[in-house]
């Protein structure tokens, strides 16, 4: 075989460059697709049990219960909401992590306008990246950031891609080789490696360049510069598209509540903890296919039997598969433990001034410090904060469960992002008078090297239960929003109604992530991961 020149391999690593970045923009989410497995019928008087009080469960129920079937959903802890819930403390109310309700899916739009139409407020946006003491916009634009690093930064910046595009990582597997053949490695080690370390708590070239491709579609260094001339005219457009997003008058948790409220006033329950620990099945001794039967749940009084004709679960893939009994095969079991989730934790403090900063959140590059953004709720909706003349941040910290930050007391965490706040300049001064801390398990779905495996692994099981509907973010192991994991739940029901929708195939991608087009030719996604 003819060694590969340099000029074929860099043709080589454009094509599959190209075929990656073809593949994430295929968006197939809401066209029926080919039936990914045998669905057993809804029918009058089938009781349905709904695994979760997230948005996607809710979404479920809400549905059904409009419908007039029989649901009952379960949820382990006390407030419903799930990721998207609003935490309470002395009144003062706050997200884990901002949500911001964004969607170009019709029929979320309309179950969000249902649920809420006067409550929303339309909040202007305003996001920057924190690095060294120094402003960056958010999304990253090419030009400020050469210029906000300096000359001889910028110099090295792109010395440093020119080097990258005349010696590109034949391969691109992972996140690194992704981001460096398009940015540089310099660059990348800047507004990428550290945050993206932070937030997935394993090195860069343990996550997979699909995850890059999915949320950093067409962009690179040489376009983002060529094309920001010709942009400033579109961007006036695009800007309109991004300056301002909806969000409830009194956080996320406000439509999750009133989802609730509704689901109850159609006469269906919503049982507050009730965590399930096991789905039972019935397995056909002739060919070995299985039908869920029955939920059981721990709840306050014991644990409780609940038969269901239909189960939707969006607990994560890694409990379900714990939960099911008869256990699954042991290579079934043994994939769904190779599935990780990153934890998140949020020091939410309360400080006695106004006004620290203009930024609904700030994303922190800074190295040094161990919180990876900071959210200013009084920036989020002025109803959050009960005290006139004072300001909730919320610190985020990512973690994992059982790791030093996790299992730090309270009043520990307290104290560090307090300092993290002030050596970040963040404080402006202000006194922290109190904090409280809100830790959130299974916040991310990680997309590590063997996750691909171990879902299709577990899905090969559980697939063919056709009474058996896994949606939602941590339901499918997706990295989802909000809109997504409803659409999820929707096709779902739509699916035991007859449809055929493929619902593996909703895909985080670009309809989201419109409003974060930013510098790009064509639309492109989100040039930092990990913004919910
Ligand atoms: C930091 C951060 C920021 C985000 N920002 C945004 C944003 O700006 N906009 C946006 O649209 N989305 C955002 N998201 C994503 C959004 O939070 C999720 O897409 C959404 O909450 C997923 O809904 P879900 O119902 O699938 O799952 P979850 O929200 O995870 O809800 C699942 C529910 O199931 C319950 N449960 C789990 N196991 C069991 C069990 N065994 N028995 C009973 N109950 C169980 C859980 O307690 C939970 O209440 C963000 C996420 C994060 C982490």
């Amino acid at each position: 075989m003819t060694p590969e020149t340099r000029g074929d391999r860099q043709r080589r690593v454009r094509q599959e460059r190209r075929i990656l970045e073809l593949k994430a923009s295929v968006n197939p989410s809401v066209a029926p697709g080919t039936p990914s497995r045998r669905v057993s019928p809804l029918k009058r008087g089938d009781h349905i049990a709904v695994i979760g009080a997230g948005p996607a469960g809710l979404t479920a129920a809400y549905l059904l219960s409009k419908e007039g079937y029989r649901v009952t959903v379960f949820e382990g802890d006390d407030t419903v909401g799930g990721i998207s819930r609003t935490a309470q403390y002395k009144g003062y109310r706050f997200d884990i992590g901002g949500h911001r309700f964004f969607t170009k899916i019709e029929p979320v739009q309309a179950i969000w306008e249902e649920l809420l139409a006067d409550e929303f407020i339309s909040v202007p946006r305003m996001s920057r990246i924190h690095y060294r003491g120094r402003y960056f916009d958010y999304p990253l634009k090419a030009m400020n950031a050469l210029q906000g690093l300096g000359l001889v930064n910028a110099v090295r910046i792109v010395m440093s891609y020119i080097n990258t595009q005349l010696n590109p990582s034949p391969v691109e597997e992972n996140f690194e080789q992704w981001v460096t053949n398009r940015f540089g490695k310099r660059l990348y080690e800047i507004f990428f490696k550290t945050y993206t370390e932070k937030v997935w708590g394993i090195p860069c070239t343990e996550i997979r360049a699909e995850w890059a491709a999915q949320r950093i579609q067409g962009l690179s260094l040489a376009k983002a510069i060529a094309s920001a001339a010709a942009l400033n005219k579109r961007s006036t457009k695009i800007k309109s598209l991004i300056s301002e997003f909806r969000y409830p008058r009194l956080g996320p948790g406000q439509m999750w509540e009133a989802a609730t409220e509704r689901i109850r006033g159609l006469g269906n329950r919503v049982l507050m903890n009730h965590h399930v620990s096991a789905i039972e099945c019935e397995v056909d001794a002739t060919d070995g296919t299985r039908r869920v039967t029955a939920v059981r749940a721990r709840t306050p009084a014991g644990e409780e039997r609940f038969p269901a004709d239909h189960v939707i679960s969006t607990m994560p893939v890694r409990s379900l598969v714990r939960a099911l009994t008869p256990a699954a095969p042991e290579p079934v079991r043994r994939a769904a433990e190779g599935l990780r989730y990153r934890d998140f934790l949020v020091v939410a403090l309360i400080l006695d001034a106004e006004d620290l900063f203009p930024d609904n959140w700030i994303y922190i590059h800074t190295p040094g410090v161990k919180v990876g953004r900071i959210q200013n709720f009084n920036n989020w909706s002025k109803a959050m904060v009960p005290d006139p003349g004072r300001t909730c941040l919320g610190l985020e910290y990512f973690c994992f469960q059982g790791d030093g930050l996790w299992n730090s007391s309270d009043a520990e965490l307290i104290a560090l992002a307090t300092r993290e706040l002030t050596e970040l300049g963040l404080a402006s001064g202000a006194r922290v008078v109190d904090g409280t801390v809100i830790r959130m398990p299974k916040a991310y779905p990680i997309y590590d090297g063997a996750y691909r495996d171990h879902l299709d692994r577990v899905r090969e099981f559980i697939d063919p239960i056709p009474n058996l509907h896994t949606v939602g973010r941590n339901g499918m192991h997706k990295y989802n929003n909000q809109d997504h994991s409803m659409l999820t739940a929707m096709m779902a029901i739509w699916n035991m109604q007859g449809a055929t929708h493929d619902i593996w195939a909703v895909n985080t991608d670009f309809e989201y992530h419109e409003e974060q087009r930013l510098e790009s030719p064509r639309p492109a996604a989100d040039p930092l991961p990990a913004s919910g």
